[in-house]
């Protein structure tokens, strides 16, 4: 594995951040989460728009320009030789001193990391996922907005604890004000009515951009489209729901908190928006530029 650090690609055992970046220290820093398949990286332009406009929201300056970034996660995944790969591009604010202030850090840390995909089992996405609200709620908007891809992941995290503990999959997230936001690590839908729904932005979400695939598959079809304001009672009396997300593409889901969604199995849109999403993998990709050799899969 060859990982990208500040310009220079190292072995996975050479490939160091110092313990003074202020990514380590306070988790001030941005990412994102990338496919690629079969040799094209998916919405690889959409992924680097949402990662610059986090790193402007924190007010922090990465030393290259769009095209540069999006060249450098391709030359990386070339030279891993991988045509399917699961990519995570970290900008810190670099290594400085102890105290927090961005101000001491000199220079941003750049990590490309291209690693095999671990996906949700197979089965799952036959069977469809139970899964359960958190108490944990999300950040609110006015404190850390969660439009902002950051490295602090520790709400989410602590409802992903609630998740496995109550041996789910995912966990739902409520915003301040009790409204439905997204999962721990995925956007939630649901179908109601034949109505594709998902919670607003500004209830407290990441712009997904399996999310706004999805939306536009939902408007392609054609079927109604709504992003809105939505509590648990309108989910339990959903006709279905499924997760989205970079890892999971689209997730049914059977319960959530217990309440049987539709007949228990995953839907039948559901499952028509599974297969449409299949198809875009590859079209909405940008094809990667291997060394000449590099054999198709
Ligand atoms: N919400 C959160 C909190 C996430 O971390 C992610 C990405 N894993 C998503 C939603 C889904 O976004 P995307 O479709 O861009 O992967």
């Amino acid at each position: 594995m060859k990982i990208y650090v500040d310009g220079t690609l190292y072995a996975k055992e050479d490939a160091k951040v110092s313990v003074f970046d202020h990514g380590f220290l306070y988790g001030d820093g941005v990412f994102e989460g990338i496919r690629a398949y079969d040799g094209t990286v998916f919405r690889l332009r959409e992924h680097i728009d949402r990662l610059y406009q986090s790193a402007k929201t924190i007010a922090l300056e990465i030393p290259f320009t769009r095209e540069e970034m999006t060249q450098a996660v391709l030359d990386t995944v070339a030279a891993n030789e991988k045509r399917d790969a699961y990519i995570r591009l970290v900008v810190s604010r670099g290594p400085g001193d102890l105290g927090i202030d961005p101000a001491n850090c000199s220079r941003p840390t750049v990590v490309i990391i291209c690693a095999e995909i671990k996906l949700y089992p197979k089965a799952l996405y036959d069977s469809g996922a139970p899964i359960v609200t958190s108490s944990v709620r999300r950040i609110p908007i006015q404190c850390l907005d969660p439009r902002i891809k950051s490295l602090n992941y520790l709400n989410n995290i602590m409802a992903k604890i609630d998740a496995r503990r109550a041996g789910a999959l995912e966990a739902v997230m409520l915003n301040h004000q009790g409204r439905v936001a997204e999962c721990t690590a995925d956007n939630l839908f649901f179908i109601a009515g034949g109505v594709l729904k998902t919670p607003d932005l500004m209830n407290g979400a990441l712009p997904g951009i399996t999310r706004a695939t999805v939306l536009e598959l939902g408007r392609e079809f054609p079927m109604g489209t709504e992003e809105g304001n939505y509590g648990l009672h309108d989910l339990y009396n959903a006709d279905e729901v499924f997760l989205t997300g970079t890892g999971a593409e689209i997730m049914p889901v059977i319960s959530v908190d217990g309440r049987q969604i539709g007949d228990g199995k995953p839907g039948a849109l559901t499952k028509k928006l599974m297969e449409a999403f299949r198809h875009r993998r590859t079209r909405d990709g940008i094809a990667v530029p291997y060394a000449a050799g590099v054999a198709k899969a």
